[in-house]
């Protein structure tokens, strides 16, 4: 088969020396140490060739809208007011907007695949979700969004949600979330979203248990229903701040049940550290659950960036190589092996925690691939490697030139 592109000299994960990898119709179709062929080719120069990140975790919809919203206490629940108050006066074309200058930032910063999650009530209606599903199609070219359509301001408490969420799902989001935190009634809120994942056999992801105390958890409540409805491997639960604050005893039992039910756990550092231990005024806690040491004892999990530029997190780059850094920093992961392993929560796991089926430079896989300015996971994660070209099902989607140093 004659090859369109060939990529010389790539370091891939699990092989020794480099290789390269053909790639004809926007697929990889053959990974050799040398390639004979004429197609045109770009020199790797040993560097680490991967199939992009999984940010498996991002508010498109309310990205980049600190300069509305003017917050000074930090806490969760003023993020969460000023957000409600802003989001009055979103349109749908703001909504486009600034949901794709976000995409376009994940896409150069070498993202390949997005859950985003989008918020539905009756203020907002259904103009997120058209927003982004637009953005969707648009950028099918550059990244595979997924779209989680959810209630961040409750749902049995909030009457016309539940319609809304089904009029959603019906109009094709990939999967559902729930918010139980802000819900009168958690467990009926929990219920009513495992309901409506089983009437359109979609998968779930819920934001969860975010805050420090951990005497109870909604945790408990959503493994016992993904074993009673059988959705083991579909049901992703993000933040679960509460992890962090369990003695190691208690923090086992609870992996092993999570490991047990096969529902996925989400960190999002960036929030997470600037939400969590508010109400400290020195020793604060970090309130990031510890997502390598809960990968160790078989659960499956990703690190994610959640918001962005808004007042749930006034930061925001999208990109995932500098969050896996942050992780690792903040959560004393600082072996080669803790490393690597803080690669694969922002690559691999997420791939599995989100159900992609063909992702990994592998023959036969679409040709997603981006090349990072190092050889390897561990380098990558400790010395932030910056992200130098993307493929996109064998189209270049991105280049980012390396820095030049003038010498006098
Ligand atoms: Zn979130």
């Amino acid at each position: 088969m004659p090859l369109d592109l060939v990529l010389r000299q790539a370091r891939i994960i699990g092989t020794g020396g480099p290789i390269d990898i053909g790639i004809a119709d926007g697929r990889i179709v053959e990974i050799a140490p040398h390639i004979a062929t004429d197609a045109h080719e770009l020199p790797l120069d040993n560097r680490l060739a991967f199939p992009g990140f999984v940010d498996s975790h991002v508010h498109l919809d309310k990205s980049c809208i600190s300069d509305r919203c003017h917050c000074e206490r930090g806490t969760l629940q003023e993020a969460i007011a000023a957000v409600a108050a802003a989001k009055a006066a979103f349109t749908e074309d703001d909504i486009y907007s600034r949901a794709r200058r976000s995409l376009e930032r994940a896409i150069v910063q070498g993202t390949t695949h997005m859950r985003t999650h989008v918020e539905i009530d009756p203020r907002i209606g259904l103009r997120g979700f058209d927003a982004i599903r637009k953005l969707k199609a648009d950028y099918a070219w550059a990244i595979d969004l997924e779209i989680c359509a959810f209630p961040q301001e409750g749902l049995t408490n909030d009457p016309g949600t539940e319609d809304l969420l089904l009029a959603a799902c019906a109009a094709g989001a990939d999967l559902i979330g729930g918010c139980p935190y802000t819900d009168t009634d958690p467990d009926g809120h929990v219920a009513r979203i495992f309901a409506l994942a089983e009437r359109f056999d979609i998968d779930i992801d819920f934001h969860l248990d975010f805050d420090i105390d951990p005497t109870w958890m909604h945790l408990d409540e959503v493994c016992r229903l993904t074993d009673t409805f059988r959705r083991g491997g579909r049901v992703a639960i993000g933040h679960v701040t509460k992890l962090s604050a369990l003695a190691p005893d208690a923090f086992h039992a609870v992996a092993r049940r999570l490991a047990d039910a096969g529902v996925a756990v989400t960190v999002l550092p960036a929030t997470d550290l600037f939400l969590m231990g508010r109400g400290h005024s020195h020793n604060i806690p970090r309130g990031v659950a510890p997502a390598h040491r809960l990968a160790d004892l078989g659960v499956t999990c990703s690190l994610a960036t959640n918001n962005v530029l808004n007042p749930f997190t006034p930061f925001g780059d999208c990109s995932l190589i500098r969050m896996a850094n942050l992780y690792a920093n903040t959560a004393h992961a600082g072996t080669a092996r803790e490393l690597a392993a803080c690669f694969d929560l922002v690559t691999g796991s997420p791939a599995r925690l989100m159900n992609l089926g063909a992702y990994g430079i592998a023959v036969g896989n679409p040709a997603d691939v981006v090349v990072l300015d190092c050889a390897d996971p561990t380098a990558a994660v400790a010395e932030l490697a910056q992200p130098l070209l993307g493929l996109k099902r064998g189209r270049q989607t991105f280049t980012r030139p390396l820095p030049v140093l003038h010498r006098p």
